[in-house]
């Protein structure tokens, strides 16, 4: 029998014996985890999962959690992991949107409203109970056999622009990618990646473990991004990869120097945007540079500075191996010339097999020639790096002329005593949208925004020039650290009304 995804993984090591993850002094061979995955395949089975059923989890990040990923993956089933922050209203969504037939959560019991609509409700249980059902279970399971093009999981997208949607993705849309991937960035069984990401998002789940694993590498599994714990680990291992808060963090902690950085191998970002700045500082205190990638639920990962050769700041890289991105014009999507900035669009064996349950909103994100639109705003430079300039939905359009935040945001954060800012659209009676200016001062800095505005009266258009500053104390952000312009637009909605 095949199992696409899952025997691409389990064939990445040289031995069973060879080290899976380690987690608190603990440790988890290959064979360990095959074995336990076992029981919980068994587990599911139990509990009436059958093949291409949703196994929804929000739960704490654990170990057990990861050997359910490849308990579902064995069982057939659609691992469906969601973010621990959602609000049991939210979660009542997505399990009835996602008619999940099993529920594991910190209650074990449904949220208040899920399981209406006639449809069958899931069994909820909590972790520690599937796990105590487990170890009843014998330790050896006939993985299912599935195809290339099965699904393997559904996840949320993060919810930055919008409601999350459910992206399913295949068997083959992660093998390849994380084969993509491992080559890239010359993962092999000699790696030790310390892991902080969280476990519901492509980036930990599907990056850094799926990568790790058909290298044969291993984890070095950490329950949640703490700086402290994070540099204590560092020294003995090889590679981490980071959201770009990480390396802010990272970056305010007097730890963070070149001898704790001497057996890493590799840094990765990604997620949002990494700013020049952090990239600039990191390299200084550590003589690394970070590598930056971009990707999507969507997609998983799609484009990658290289390994070997310039690592240039700012910028994305080129697309991976297999994959035809593109900077399109955003209505015709007809490619632009190099250095013009419109939509990203890309074709690939990563491109996701569309959204859960909504064939209307799938169908209008490809364009007729079958790439799929990403809804970010990019560029080309001379040199085939891709420029991320922001999201489709961000762009400021303020009497009639684009705007691209991203432009007016790197000359707002060059200024002495900022330490990060966020240029939106706010609705206004005369401009349409007037490009607006949320900015954040570094610790004890005194910044005005009449000092701010003039600053950039030289350097842009005045219709790029903002029409208020307003200062906070913290950009809003999701747990992967995105900023919630959206939360920012809704915020400041009546400013010009
Ligand atoms: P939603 O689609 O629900 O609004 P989301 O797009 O934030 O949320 P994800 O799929 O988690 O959900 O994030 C993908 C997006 O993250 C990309 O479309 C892009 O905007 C951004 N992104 C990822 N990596 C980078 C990067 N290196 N630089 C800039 N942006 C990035
Ligand atoms: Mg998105």
């Amino acid at each position: 029998m095949t199992n696409h995804l899952f025997d691409g993984l389990s064939r990445g090591q040289t031995s069973d014996n060879a080290l899976f993850l380690e987690h608190q002094g603990q440790s988890l061979s290959y064979a360990e985890a095959w074995a336990r995955s076992a029981q919980l395949a068994r587990a599911l089975v139990s509990l009436g999962v059958e093949p291409d059923d949703r196994v929804a989890v929000q739960a704490e990040k654990s170990v057990e959690m990861v050997l359910l990923y490849l308990a579902c993956l064995r069982a057939g089933a659609i691992f469906l992991p969601l973010n621990t922050a959602y609000t049991s209203a939210e979660m009542a969504y997505f399990i009835d949107d996602a008619e999940a037939a099993v529920l594991v959560n910190d209650s074990g019991a449904l949220p208040d409203g899920a399981g209406g609509a006639g449809k069958k409700p899931p069994v909820a249980l909590t972790m520690a109970q599937l796990s105590v059902l487990a170890d009843g279970m014998a330790a050896d399971f006939a993985t299912v056999a599935r195809g290339p093009d099965d699904l393997a999981a559904i996840l949320y997208t993060s919810g930055t622009t919008g409601r999350s949607k459910g992206a399913m993705l295949s068997h083959d849309n992660l093998l390849s990618n994380a084969r993509a991937l491992k080559a890239h960035w010359r993962f092999t069984d000699a790696d030790r990646l310390v892991h902080a990401l969280p476990i519901f998002h492509a980036h930990g789940l599907f990056v850094a473990i799926n990568v790790t694993m058909v290298a044969g590498g291993s984890l070095i599994f950490h329950k949640k991004f703490d700086a402290d714990a994070v540099l204590a680990d560092l020294p003995r291992a090889t590679s981490f990869m980071g959201v770009p808060t990480f390396y802010t963090r990272l970056l305010q902690h007097e730890g963070l120097t070149k001898a704790a950085c001497a057996q890493i191998r590799l840094f990765v970002s990604g997620s949002a945007p990494l700013l020049a700045e952090t990239h600039r500082a990191f390299e200084e205190r550590t003589g690394h540079r970070i590598l930056e990638r971009y990707g999507m639920t969507e997609t998983t990962m799609i484009a990658s500075n290289p390994y070997e050769g310039e690592r240039r700041a700012g910028t994305v890289g080129q697309a991976l191996p297999g994959i035809t991105l593109r900077v399109a014009d955003p209505e015709s999507h007809a490619p632009l010339a190099q250095g013009e900035t419109g939509m990203v669009e890309l074709r690939g064996p990563n491109v996701f097999k569309g959204y859960w349950r909504m064939p209307e909103k799938t169908a209008s994100e490809f364009t007729k020639d079958g790439f799929f639109i990403t809804g970010d705003l990019g560029k080309f430079d001379a040199d085939g790096y891709l420029h991320i300039v922001g999201r489709d939905k961000d762009l400021v359009i303020s009497g009639g002329y684009n705007v691209y935040p991203i432009e007016v945001e790197t000359l707002i954060d060059a200024i002495d005593g900022v330490l990060e800012s966020a240029v939106i659209g706010v609705p206004h009676p005369d401009f349409g949208e007037a490009v607006t200016a949320v900015v954040v001062a570094k610790p004890g800095a005194a910044l005005e925004g009449a000092a701010i505005l003039a600053g950039l009266a030289t350097q842009l258009a005045r219709f790029k020039q903002p029409k208020e500053v307003i200062f906070m104390d913290e950009l809003p952000r999701n747990t992967m650290g995105k900023v919630q312009k959206s939360e920012l637009r809704r915020r400041f909605q009546d400013l010009y009304r």
